[in-house]
């Protein structure tokens, strides 16, 4: 049976955190809307926390959605790569994505004529009947297996390989799953809408994520400016032992540590996993699609993306193929406003500006905001003024402007010694800071080139 209390837990959260403005207005309300194909896509072998593919198809070769195009053989830490649309695979060529990596992509030439398109691949992929059990006769093991073969990844941004957080570890037993609703970053709204449009495959993927993991509890977590998704959400739980649990809107909320202390009252340690306080986090869109990679022997192909902001003409929520371009995206929304300024891949707090939009999106490409001019008065950056609201912030009790500063004068092993590594670039300290430092770039660049340093060193 589902139980819901939103008068008395409604308020739940984690210590620290921001209230930056939500600007969920520009997409909560738009359904979602099947991309048109564009005439290429480019999908990266590398989409994912961990090993890079190999590429497993020639140029000239006829592929149909869900072909497997790169996989690795050993590599425990990867996820297999599959076309996400009908068409000719291309010369392979190089691509840097946003997060500045440069990985190998096969180019796919695109049918006009897909098997799939519109209103049809919508159903395909979340439609139909979805089970509420009857999962006795699948193993742990096939559910695993099941999520490595179609090359599920953590769609809430980590890209994390699902087949490997399900494996999990036999000295640390999963209590408790969580399931990630929260989508706190500021104007996404693809997980609220697959919530509202497509509630029973999340509910299947989280019983089958269950039996994977042996846990006792499930809890599915959203945050209280998503209560539009909580009567749908009940009824699809009825019958169940999943829990709906609403959060007070705090950023960063859905982060999986915040998340755990929010719910359940345990610290994961500094260094720590979920595991370690015996719970596994995975998002709702993770959940939907595991439900179909187990029931449907189907691939990850396309995911829900949000475009929104001041500098879009027409914010949507577009299931894309995995591969388009963010230029394509763009488009299919109308284009950009005459005073668009920035274009991030993700959200305002955690994205990364693009340098161009001819980068092809990826698993973990959950939203693309277009700053306008006016968004980016504010930010010319001043001395630090020694106000200490970084440090009231960082909900990892970190000391952000003593790490940004080291990385700033190059001195990594003093960002080190004040917990570099521990940072998730959650971007509330960067958002907090009067001065405008940009706080959470200089900590990324400090994780970068401190890695280059220790590899130069080994060398
Ligand atoms: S130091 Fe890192 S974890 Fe702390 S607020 Fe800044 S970005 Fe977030
Ligand atoms: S919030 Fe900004 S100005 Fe204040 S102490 Fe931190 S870095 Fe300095």
């Amino acid at each position: 049976m589902s139980r819901w209390l939103p008068s008395l837990q409604s308020r739940k959260t984690f210590r620290h955190g921001v209230h930056p403005p939500e600007n969920k207005e520009f997409a909560k309300d738009s359904p979602i809307e099947v991309m048109e194909i564009p005439q290429e896509v480019r999908i990266p072998l590398l989409q994912h926390f961990g090993v890079a593919c190999e590429p497993t198809v020639k140029r000239g070769a006829e592929l149909e959605i869900g072909d497997v195009i790169g996989e690795t053989q050993d590599a425990l830490f990867s996820s297999r790569v599959h076309s996400s649309v009908k068409g000719k695979a291309l010369k392979p060529t190089v691509t840097t994505l946003p997060n500045g990596r440069h990985v190998n992509v096969i180019p796919v030439a695109c049918d006009p004529e897909q098997s799939l398109k519109g209103r049809d691949l919508f159903e395909e992929i979340f439609g139909g009947d979805w089970p509420k059990g009857g999962f006795e006769d699948l193993s742990p093991d096939e559910i695993v297996s099941a999520a490595a073969e179609a090359g599920l990844v953590g769609l809430g941004g980590a890209a994390f390989p699902t087949h490997v957080k399900l494996k999990g570890a036999p000295d640390r037993p999963v209590e408790t799953l969580l399931l990630n609703g929260c989508e706190c970053e500021p104007f996404l709204a693809s997980d609220y809408r697959l919530m509202i449009e497509a509630p029973a495959p999340i509910l299947t993927g989280a019983l089958l994520a269950k039996r994977a993991v042996g846990a006792s509890r499930v809890i599915l977590c959203l945050e209280d400016n998503k209560l539009g998704a909580v009567p749908i959400l009940e009824r699809a739980a009825s019958g169940t032992p999943v829990e709906i649990q609403t959060l007070e809107t705090k950023y960063p909320q859905g982060s999986e540590k915040q998340l755990i202390q929010a719910v359940l009252g345990k610290e994961v340690p500094l260094r720590g996993l979920p595991m370690d306080v015996g719970v596994l986090v995975m998002n709702v869109n993770t959940a939907a699609s595991l439900a179909r990679a187990v029931l449907r022997n189907k691939p990850l192909t396309h995911r829900i993306v949000t475009v929104a902001g001041h500098g879009i003409v027409q914010p949507k929520n577009l299931l894309a193929p995995i591969g388009a371009s963010y230029g394509d995206l763009i488009e299919a929304c109308g284009g950009l406003t005459a005073d668009a300024a920035r274009v991030l891949a993700g959200g305002p707090m955690m994205g990364f500006s693009l340098p161009d939009l001819d980068i092809p999106i990826t698993k973990g490409t959950g939203g693309v905001t277009v700053l306008a001019e006016r968004d980016l008065r504010a930010m010319r950056e001043t001395a630090c003024l020694r106000c200490g609201r970084c440090v009231d912030v960082c909900p990892m009790n970190l000391a952000p402007t003593r790490i940004a500063l080291a990385s700033r004068a190059g001195d990594y092993g003093l960002a080190h010694e004040w917990n570099l590594t521990a940072c998730m670039e959650c971007g509330s300290c960067a958002y907090v800071c009067p001065a405008r430092i940009p706080l959470v770039q200089l900590i990324r660049m400090g994780k970068v080139m401190s890695k280059k340093e220790a590899v130069r060193k080994a060398a």
